[in-house]
């Protein structure tokens, strides 16, 4: 079972969380100037990479907050957790965050 760490509670078993898919999609801004395809792409095309991934995780059993998860989808190993308005971590090119 993972391990998540929600940035207000600390290190929390898997269950008490959900993911909430791909993050830091922007919106178009503003939606109703934009043609029906662009918006379809918005939402409904996401990626699905092997690998190193930014998810939107939301803490429901607990303090029920969102907050971005840097999670790699072959291991599952959990690099980092950041608050929704902080910018994506770096990772060097071996995924390790300097
Ligand atoms: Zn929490």
């Amino acid at each position: 079972m993972l391990q998540i760490s929600c940035p207000w509670c600390g290190p929390r078993d898997e269950l008490e969380f959900r993911c909430g898919g791909q993050s830091h999609i922007i919106r178009p801004d503003p939606p109703e100037a934009i043609d029906d395809v662009s918006w379809g792409k918005y939402l409904s095309e996401k990626i699905n990479p092997r690998g190193e991934h930014l998810e939107r995780w939301q803490h429901n059993a607990g303090c029920r907050r969102w907050f971005n998860v840097a999670r790699d989808t072959v291991t599952h190993r959990i690099r980092a957790t950041y608050h929704m308005t902080e910018a994506a971590p770096a990772f060097s090119a071996d995924g390790v965050a300097p």
